[in-house]
């Protein structure tokens, strides 16, 4: 059982410890000096309409003063010392969840205009939030030990579920940028979770392909069920099979590398899996981000994107859950840029087929260990490929 401990930081900003036993984490307060928050809109930044595309902009100018890779030493989110006040008063932590304090959306909640046009602009409301995954400075996601990976899917769900009852939101996101070169700010393991006023481009896309799906059938499929099904049936581009979960490179991968990490039932988000499921989630999670970084001598970076029905009647039942983890590496020493199709069309082209991607993904070793004895999911099936070809 994670235990949660409540507290807040000197600015009235929320910090949540999650801590895979209870009592790990004492309840310290906040001594920095910081200035309280302006919590009306004249506190947060701005979402503009616009208008050609339909799409929301958040505008956060005030974010330019924010951290930019500092040293070690000065770092914001380690556990602060005698000496030195940090984000987080505790001397000692295992995860820990608070409000960014330099965020793109938020401090205020509540609903943006319903019907906007050119010129509509509104206070960018919702909450950004930080999750340190470790006190350690040093290190990554995929060296965590399987109790504290576990702790932090556990701490997802329950961000997850706090953050969808927060007004006006309409969409809850966790993501982890990982490595300099696609704009990490602090090189502390850590992710974001963005709880949006409005449904995202991408996901808007999505939802609406899903519900399409499912009206036109008759079993109640939804179209994530349909394409895990159909992946672990052509199996080309499987990387690992569990109970619960597949991973596979997708069909029209559009990145160099690209891996999709679904369950096997409808599920909306993280807030709705069992206990079984976010064990497994773990174990296979962890093995993945393995073998990302057996692939080159050096780390990978990459964006994790964990995908969650946005909160709307009808989306909530076709959307599916899952994991989708991007990678612009196309080399050991090159990197993919979004060049005119990607960046002004959003038409992809990618250079690598996602078979091969696939295979070098299931032959890849992880530096990191083989198995965790506290892991309690049994070491996963990787599928081997179908002949060439194969289509379902
Ligand atoms: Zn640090």
């Amino acid at each position: 059982m994670t235990s949660v401990t409540r507290s807040h930081l000197a600015d009235g900003r929320e910090i949540i410890y999650f801590d895979a036993a209870p009592g790990r984490t004492a309840d310290v307060p906040d001594t920095r000096d910081l200035p309280q928050r302006d919590l009306g809109p004249e506190g947060s930044g701005e979402v503009r309409y616009d208008a050609l595309s339909g799409e929301w902009v958040a505008v956060a100018a005030h974010r330019q003063t924010r951290t930019h890779l500092p040293p070690a030493h000065e770092c914001p989110i380690c556990p602060s010392t005698p000496e030195r006040a940090t984000e987080i008063p505790a001397e000692d932590y295992e995860v820990v969840a608070f409000e960014n304090r330099f965020p793109s959306l938020g401090p205020v909640v509540g609903d943006i205009p319903s019907s906007p046009g050119w010129g509509t602009l509104a206070p960018a409301s919702g909450r950004c939030e930080v999750v340190t995954f470790t006190p350690e400075h040093s290190g990554s996601f995929a060296e965590l030990p399987w109790e504290r990976a576990r702790t932090v899917v556990e701490a997802w769900s329950h961000r997850t579920r706090e953050l969808s009852a927060l007004s006006g939101v309409r969409q809850v996101f966790p993501f982890e940028n990982r490595g300099a070169d696609i704009g990490v700010t602090l090189h502390h393991p850590h992710g974001q979770i963005y709880a949006y006023p409005y449904v995202t481009p991408r996901a808007e896309a999505m939802a609406r392909t899903a519900v399409e799906y499912r009206s036109g059938r008759s079993d109640g499929e939804t179209l994530l069920e349909g394409v895990v099904r159909r992946e672990r049936g052509d199996g080309s581009r499987m990387v690992l099979e569990g109970e619960h979960f597949s991973a596979y490179v997708p069909f029209a991968a559009r990145w160099p590398l690209e891996l999709h990490l679904a369950p096997h039932r409808h599920v909306p988000d993280f807030a709705a899996l069992t206990g079984a499921e976010k064990d497994e989630l773990t174990t296979l999670y962890l093995d993945l981000l393995g073998r990302i970084d057996g692939l080159y001598d050096t780390p990978t970076p990459y964006i994790a994107a964990w995908h969650q029905a946005p909160l709307l009647r009808g989306y909530r039942e076709a959307m599916g859950f899952h994991l989708q983890l991007t990678s612009p590496r196309r080399a050991a020493d090159k990197l993919k840029y979004l060049a005119g199709s990607e960046a002004a069309m959003g038409a992809f082209i990618n250079d690598v087929t996602p078979e091969s991607v696939a295979a070098r993904l299931r032959d890849s070793v992880s530096p990191y260990r083989s198995t965790d004895p506290a892991a309690p999911v049994a070491p996963l099936l990787v599928p081997s490929a179908s002949p060439e070809g194969a289509r379902s």
